[in-house]
C-alpha cells in the first residue's frame, strides 16, 4: 500500500465485570501522507478508543483482538513495547483534548518540551534549549523565551495547547493525532489552533488523524471523513461530498445536528433521536435501526455490509443495495 497508516478491521475489546465489551467492531480507514482524515461520532461511539488502540495506549483492561494497524506497512500490533514505543513520539504523536493531564504540573514548559527531544536526539545543554525555544515560537506562543520557565498552571488554555503541539513536534512526526484539540478551548482559540495545525502541516507534510464530534472543525480541516457510530465506520468521504451529499442516515442525521447561531445548546442533539447504544446491548442488524428514519424489516435482522459507492467512498446501508433500496423506500413511504 502507499499509504502511511491502514487500519485494517480493527477490533478492540474491553475485559469488564460485565464481561468482554466491544468497543471498535472492524474499523477500516486509511491515511496517506500529508493528509488530514477526520473520524467523526457522537460521544461513546468509539472515536477515542480508535485513536488509542493505534497508538496502543489503552488502559490494561484494553485490547486489539483482531485485524491491522499498518504504519508503513509495519503491524503496529506486533511490535515489542521498546519498540512501539520507539515509534511513538518519533513517528507518531499525539495531542489530547485536555493538555493538563499530559503536562507535568512540577516541570517547567521549557523542561518538558527539552525532554521530548531528548528522547530522540543527541544534543548539548544549550543546543536542548534553543531548540526548545525554537519549537515555542514555531507554535506561536508569545512571550517564548520567560515561557521557558513557567509552569502549566501560569498558562492558559490555549498557551497549553500550543505547548503540547510543540512537544508533539519534537521529533518531527509523520502522523499526529489529534484527539478533540480544540473542544476545551474558547471559539477564537480553537480558530487559532486550527490554523496553527494547518501551518504546521504545510511547513512538515504531517498527516493529521483528526479526531472530533465537531462537524465545524472537520469543515475547517479534514480532506477525508470516516463516520462511525457504535464501534464501526458508516461512511467514508471526502470532506466536500460528505457535507453536500451525505449517504448514510447516521450522516445526514449528523449534519441536521449541526447548530445554527439560533439554536440553544440543549437543542443541538435532538436532530437524532434516541442515543448511543450501550456496548453490552447492540441492536441487531444495522446498528442505527433504532434511531433510523428509513429502517426497514432487514435493517433490523441483517447487518448492513460496506457499500463501495465511489472513489475512496463508502456506506454501510441496505439502501445502497439496488434491489433492496426500492422495496424498503417503499414501506417507508406507507408508514
Ligand atoms: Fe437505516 Fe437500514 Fe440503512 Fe441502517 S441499514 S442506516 S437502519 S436504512
Ligand atoms: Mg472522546
Amino acid at each position: 500500500t502507499t499509504a502511511l497508516l491502514h487500519v485494517d478491521e480493527m477490533k478492540t475489546v474491553f475485559k469488564t465485570r460485565l464481561g468482554p465489551l466491544e468497543a471498535v467492531n472492524g474499523v477500516s480507514f486509511h491515511i496517506s501522507k500529508g493528509e488530514t482524515v477526520a473520524i467523526v461520532g457522537e460521544s461513546g461511539s468509539g472515536k477515542s478508543v480508535s485513536a488509542l488502540s493505534i497508538m496502543r495506549l489503552l488502559e490494561n483492561s484494553g485490547k486489539v483482538s483482531s485485524g491491522k494497524v499498518l504504519y508503513n506497512d509495519v503491524n503496529l500490533n506486533e511490535l515489542s513495547d521498546e519498540e512501539i514505543r520507539k515509534i511513538r513520539g518519533k513517528e507518531i504523536a499525539m495531542i489530547f483534548q485536555d493538555p493538563m493531564t499530559c503536562l507535568d504540573p512540577v516541570y517547567t514548559i521549557g523542561d518538558q518540551i527539552i525532554e521530548a527531544v531528548k528522547i530522540h536526539e543527541d544534543l548539548s545543554k544549550k543546543e536542548y534549549y534553543e531548540r526548545a525555544l525554537q519549537l515555542l515560537r514555531l507554535v506561536g506562543l508569545p512571550d517564548a523565551e520567560e515561557r521557558m520557565t513557567s509552569y502549566p498552571h501560569q498558562l492558559s488554555g490555549g498557551q497549553r495547547q500550543r505547548v503540547m503541539i510543540a512537544i508533539a513536534l519534537a521529533c518531527r512526526p509523520n502522523l499526529l493525532i489529534a484527539d478533540e484539540p480544540t473542544t476545551a478551548l474558547d471559539v477564537t482559540v480553537q480558530a487559532q489552533i486550527m490554523e496553527l495545525l494547518k501551518k504546521l502541516q504545510a511547513e512538515f507534510g504531517t498527516a493529521i488523524f483528526l479526531v472530533t464530534h465537531d462537524l465545524g472543525v472537520v469543515a475547517e480541516m479534514a480532506d477525508r471523513v470516516v463516520v462511525v457510530y457504535a464501534g464501526q465506520v458508516v461512511e467514508q468521504a471526502d470532506v466536500y461530498t460528505l457535507f453536500s451529499k451525505p449517504e448514510h442516515p447516521y450522516t445526514e442525521a449528523l449534519l441536521k445536528s449541526i447548530p445554527r447561531i439560533e439554536t440553544k445548546k440543549s437543542e443541538q442533539l435532538l436532530a437524532i433521536k434516541g442515543s448511543v447504544p450501550s456496548l453490552n446491548d447492540m441492536p441487531s442488524g444495522c446498528r442505527f435501526h433504532p434511531r433510523c428514519p428509513y429502517a426497514a424489516n432487514i435493517c433490523e435482522s441483517k447487518e448492513p455490509p460496506m457499500f463501495k459507492i465511489g472513489e475512496q467512498r463508502f456506506s454501510k446501508c441496505w439502501l445502497k443495495d439496488e434491489n433492496m433500496a426500492k422495496e424498503m423506500l417503499l414501506t417507508v413511504q406507507q408508514k
